[in-house]
């Protein structure tokens, strides 16, 4: 083996234990790296690559980055999914004889950054670990910059699993090797890359004294297991300790409505599906908070809505009372304008990185609570009342800070400038030591002047020679002799000291020195003293993030006329003129049409919904899941009246996602959403079925399409909304009890239909998708063939199905807007005179014609 310089050595022992991150190994003021790390950083950081000798006879590869500007280097590695070890030197290399010696002080990974730049305001950054222990699977979700820590497990099985790690978007999964290999080949629904490490080793000593005895033995075991794993992978990377990390929420999975990761974004709760941008999402929409713990709370609960009446009525008392107190509410947003966030500061505190600015925010935040803690208690609203009652206004804290800090410190903590004068008698007088010292100078200033009669003399300071007197060159006949001692020669001036010069500098020096010092030692033990504070100042960060969401809720409640829903422990769902928030909100103008749903034991459980393509189908049935889970997390909802039961999980098979499998999966992957919702729902969940049975042949898509519907009606018993532009299987209304049909109503006009966007009884009995491929431009012979084909094709299978002939659909004959059929003879001819508006319409239905 080559032998290698002592440093080289060092180097490579370090490395051993950071294997799998990039090692940045401090030599003075530069990170450098070496061998692989520095061929793949110089590539990935696009700097140069350069070469060392280190012993062994090759030059070594080698690149670094300066010290000082380290963060962005490190930030770019982190968001291309790379681990960073920094490694430091213990040992001051001035006061140092040999090697000085190094180590790892921390390794920064995806889901373990605590760098503000890196993480954004309004999102968590979850670290998630995942374990099985006796076929429970665990999984812990910790944001260290927050502090917060969820745990929860379920029977073991990868969709749930793989649903519940959705909700958390991690940047980084750890835990059990083989459940990682599971994982991995899934496709996990989120932005960004996920770093996954195998992770085993497990701290149960640490988890217990982190969390406290009480909380740590009331786990159940495959929890503490994984906690156990999730606590020694934070020791081993961040080293230092966790006060941020207070606390465990144990959860059940079961008390959450549960929505699988496909279901959550067609349903676009809290990104797009097209642009996976917030901007168009529920979460956008609603998110009216002005705070980030505000806005990442609302967010949380937009992906856990509850399962249990009474604290969801506990959420909409508060947001009732803040609906109709709009002063109240501007009040609430007034003050918490001003709160800074206080989990991140918290956690900054914890870390021992927060600086002097960061506790002043935490000052004028706290200087905001009283004023909410009143508003609350004077809000009418028991919520509100008990969240007021409960917070602890930390004024303790806040005057310590207030008497500490100066009113703007400076960023750095090593620099002094921070401390407020009268806070600490000894800094006042090291104070006025430096103070007099200075001003000692400047009259010696002019005293020299005076004396030599040289009016350009300066006292001047660098770093390097210290106070100078500095002299022209065309002055230097004036100077007398022996008086001072030549120091520095420029090229238009020399420079001088004095003894007494020098004996006032090391004075002044010395004092600066022990100042910066003492400035920091202070500064750091009210960093401590805030640090044991830590679990007070999280729970007042919980209150302000939840008064926040319920102002902020209120706050588009009114804007958007959204009603209170009322719910039921029943099985009805009731909606009278319900619509999409979203929809709505982006049309702006007022023409988003509403549209009632009846899902009862009485009027039929499933909707069977049929119309032509841009009808509106699709937009309908995602309206009233997003009513059922802004019901549950605890919203009003965009309707003129509604009566929610509570929904236990939400299936949806939506065309859309389409878009994003694409091809031949398709099919498939309806298949298996399909075979889970067999599986899983109950009769209290809401079935939402877009398109069902296309991808495959007509005849089979639609024998599927039938005996699933069959197999929801006979089995499952829940409520179901299906569309489907298999107008044909609108006979199914005459074999099951529970199914309506309902089409999206058009208006003919010549060859024009023009889309009502209203609802109505009854099945249309086309899918106008010729019309569409007019729409779109094909040409008019390929239109006309095709309508004649639809013709032929029309007759010959209304000969076979004869058999199968049913009664005219009711009550929708002779209305004037309906689902009706497009006449082929306007459609296949040029555009004749646009028809009167007031035209009565053909109404037509699959079974009449046959
Ligand atoms: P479908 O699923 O029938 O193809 P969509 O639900 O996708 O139709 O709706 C097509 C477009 O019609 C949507 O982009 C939306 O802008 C508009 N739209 C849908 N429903 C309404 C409504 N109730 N009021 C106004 N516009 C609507």
């Amino acid at each position: 083996m080559a032998k290698y310089t002592p440093m080289i050595e060092q180097y490579l022992q370090v490395k051993e234990g950071a294997k799998d991150a990039f090692l940045f190994f401090r030599l003075g003021d530069f990170y450098e790296m070496f061998f692989d790390d520095a061929l793949l950083a110089s590539k990935e950081l696009e700097i140069t690559l350069t070469g060392r000798e280190g012993g062994g006879g090759e030059k070594i590869p080698m690149c670094g980055v300066p010290y000082h500007s380290a963060e962005g280097y490190i930030q770019r590695l982190i968001e291309k999914g790379y681990k960073v070890a920094i490694c430091e030197q213990l040992d001051d290399p001035a006061t140092t004889k040999g090697m000085v010696r190094r180590d790892i002080v921390r390794v920064v990974t995806p889901g373990t950054v605590m760098d503000g730049r890196i993480v954004a305001d309004k999102t968590n950054n979850y670290l998630v670990c995942v374990t099985e222990l006796e076929e429970m699977a665990a999984l812990a979700a910790c944001d260290l910059t927050t502090g917060e820590l969820y745990v929860t497990s379920s029977p073991a099985e990868t969709d749930s699993l793989r649903g519940e790690i959705g909700i958390y978007e991690p940047a980084e999964i750890i835990g059990d090797p083989q459940l990682l290999e599971l994982l991995k080949g899934e496709t996990l629904p989120g932005a960004r890359p996920v770093v996954y490490t195998p992770w085993e080793k497990r701290d149960d000593e640490q988890a217990r004294s982190q969390f406290g005895e009480g909380a740590w033995t009331r786990l159940e075991k495959e929890r503490a297991r994984c906690v156990a794993l999730l606590i020694a992978y934070l020791g081993e990377t961040q080293r230092r300790s966790l006060g941020q990390l207070s606390q465990i929420s144990s959860y059940e999975p079961g008390h959450y409505m549960i929505l699988d990761p496909f279901t959550r974004r067609n349903l676009e709760l809290t990104e797009t599906v097209r642009e996976r941008s917030k901007k168009g999402s529920l979460l956008w929409l609603l998110d009216r908070t002005e705070t980030s713990m505000g806005a990442r709370l609302l967010r949380r609960r937009i992906d856990k809505p509850l399962l249990q009446r009474s604290a969801i009525e506990r959420r909409l008392d508060a947001v009732d009372h803040l609906y109709h107190q709009f002063i109240l509410r501007e009040d609430l947003r007034l003050a918490l304008k001003e709160i800074y966030d206080l989990e991140r500061l918290t956690g900054r505190v914890a870390y021992g990185s927060a600086n002097g600015r960061d506790l002043n925010a935490l000052k004028l935040s706290l200087e905001q609570i009283p004023a909410l803690k009143e508003l609350c208690l004077s809000s009418g609203s028991a919520t509100l009342r008990e969240i007021g009652n409960a917070i602890d206004e930390c004024a303790d804290l806040r005057e310590v800070i207030q008497a500490a800090i100066v009113d703007d410190p400076p960023v750095s903590v090593r620099d002094g400038g921070m401390i407020r004068p009268g806070y600490h008698e000894r800094l006042d007088e090291l104070r006025s030591a430096s103070t007099s010292g200075k001003q000692w100078i400047a009259e010696l200033e002019a005293q020299e002047r005076r004396i030599t009669g040289i009016k350009s003399l300066k006292i001047g300071y660098n770093k390097v020679f210290g106070y100078y007197i500095e002299v022209t060159r065309s002055n230097l006949g004036a100077l007398p002799e022996g008086r001072y001692e030549r120091k520095q020669t420029l090229a238009n001036a020399e420079r001088f000291v004095t003894p007494e010069l020098k004996e006032k500098e090391a004075l002044i020096l010395e004092a600066q020195d022990k100042m910066t010092d003492l400035e920091y030692s202070l500064f750091t033990q009210l960093r401590e003293l805030l640090a044991a504070q830590i679990p007070r100042l999280q729970s007042l960060a919980e209150k302000v993030a939840e008064i926040d969401v319920y102002q902020g809720l209120a706050s588009v409640s009114a804007e958007q006329r959204f009603v209170r829903p009322a719910l039921t422990d029943g099985f009805d769902l009731t909606i009278e003129g319900g619509r999409h928030p979203v929809v709505e909100a982006v049309l702006r103008d007022g023409s988003f049409i509403a549209n009632g749903s009846r899902l009862t034991k009485e009027d039929g459980r499933i909707t069977l919904i049929t119309g032509p393509n841009m009808a509106g189908k699709s937009t309908y049935m995602r309206q009233v899941a997003l009513i059922c889970v802004m019901a549950q997390i605890g919203c009003f909802v965009p309707a003129d009246r509604a009566e929610v039961p509570l929904i236990d999980r939400i299936f949806t098979r939506i065309g859309a996602a389409d878009d994003l499998i694409g091809g031949q999966s398709t099919f498939m992957v309806e298949m298996a959403d399909i075979q889970v919702m067999t599986e899983k729902a109950t009769p209290r969940s809401l079935i939402i079925i877009d398109e069902l049975g296309r991808g495959t042949s007509t005849s089979e898509g639609m024998a599927i399409a039938q005996a699933v519907i069959e197999f929801v009606h006979h089995e499952i018993g829940c409520k179901a909304l299906v569309s489907t532009h298999f107008h044909e299987l609108a006979h199914l209304e005459d074999s099951l009890d529970s199914l309506r049909n309902y089409s999206m109503a058009v208006q003919e006009s010549g060859d024009k239909v023009n889309f009502l966007r209203k609802l109505i009884p009854g099945a249309a009995d086309s899918s106008y998708g010729i019309y569409c491929a007019r729409l779109a431009g094909l040409p008019e012979s390929i239109i006309g063939r095709a309508y004649g084909l639809l013709q032929a094709i029309e007759q010959s299978a209304a000969e076979v199905g004869a058999a199968a002939a049913a009664p005219a659909v009711p009550g929708t004959a002779g209305e004037k807007t309906s689902a009706g059929r497009m006449p082929l003879s306007a459609a296949a001819t040029a555009s004749p005179e646009p028809a009167d508006a007031g035209e009565a319409l053909t109404v037509t239905s699959a079974r009449d014609r046959e």
